[in-house]
């Protein structure tokens, strides 16, 4: 088998680069280093295609005659990224896997600001959200609506975490993120130019019944707590998705995706 040019090997696990891209399971490594890590070639020419650089790309030797796995060698090369051959087992022990993906890819992590948003049609703030998977889906969601970004209220889960990356199914490289304290949310929400939507248990509106003329901002509220009462007095409207059964509430992704759904069926046209 032909390695690649350029391409340097790797076996073992104790190898700095390797260690390096396995601290980047920890939330506190990636944000030092600004960095995250996407799975499988799939994800790994996604984010190409949507204009990431590759900081680091990890492979194993069998992956190499996949002709997509070149283009992503030499996209990464011409970018100055690093090319790493590696066999199973450090690719294992890098992404805490059994059966791991047989390349990896270390992307740079993007985040805009409040300051720098454009309204667009839609976007969707969550406030501190908690359950990387919850956010994921939500990203894989937003990103099926075309929606224009996601806004991170206080403490949140982190989008870039391993779970968040695999939940989101692809979709972090599409979707931009923003990231803001509630106090400074709240004082931007006051130049919002359109409709801020709350959603709640005991919403005011059954959430059909409103017209999602965009842009519209669409508030999520906390797994567990719910909205805070400052974020529900921002809303110009508070809507409630009525349920029938024994349930006391939907999931967040849950209800995030009846919501986005609901919005762009009025105003987004979604093509089949
Ligand atoms: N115990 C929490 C409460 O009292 O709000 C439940 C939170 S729920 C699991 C998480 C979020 O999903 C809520 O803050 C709200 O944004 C949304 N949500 C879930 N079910 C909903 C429903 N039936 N109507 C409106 N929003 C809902």
């Amino acid at each position: 088998m032909t390695r690649p040019a350029e391409a340097r090997v790797v076996t073992s696990p104790a190898n700095p680069e390797i260690k390096r891209i396995r601290g980047l399971a920890l939330r506190k490594k990636r944000e030092e280093e600004k960095l995250f890590v996407a799975e499988g070639l799939r994800h790994v020419m996604e984010a190409l295609e949507a204009g990431w650089p590759l900081e680091t790309l990890v492979y194993q030797a069998e992956a190499a005659k996949r002709p997509k796995l070149a283009e992503a060698l030499a996209a990464t090369r011409a970018a100055g990224g690093l090319c790493l051959e590696v066999t199973e087992a450090v690719l294992a022990k890098m992404t805490k896997r059994d059966n791991p993906q047989m390349v990896v890819g270390v992307l740079p992590q993007r985040w805009q600001t409040l300051e720098s948003l454009r309204p667009g049609k839609l976007w969707i703030a969550l406030e501190t959200v908690r359950d990387p998977g919850n956010l994921g889906t939500i990203l894989r969601t937003a990103d099926a609506v075309a929606a224009d970004g996601v806004i991170l209220i206080g403490e949140t889960c982190d989008p870039y975490s391993p779970e968040a990356v695999r939940a989101s199914m692809g979709s972090i490289v599409r979707v931009p993120l923003v990231r803001a304290t509630p106090e400074r949310f709240l004082a931007w929400r006051a130049g919002w130019p359109g409709l801020v939507v709350g959603t709640h248990l005991s919403g005011e509106a059954d959430y059909r019944e409103v017209a999602y003329d965009p842009p519209v901002l669409l508030l999520m509220g906390n797994e567990q707590a719910g909205l805070t009462e400052a974020a529900a007095a921002a809303c110009d409207r508070l809507v409630r998705i009525p349920m029938a059964g024994g349930a006391d509430s939907l999931n967040l992704s849950v209800a995030t995706a009846v919501m986005l759904f609901e919005i762009a069926r009025e105003r987004l046209r979604l093509s089949p």
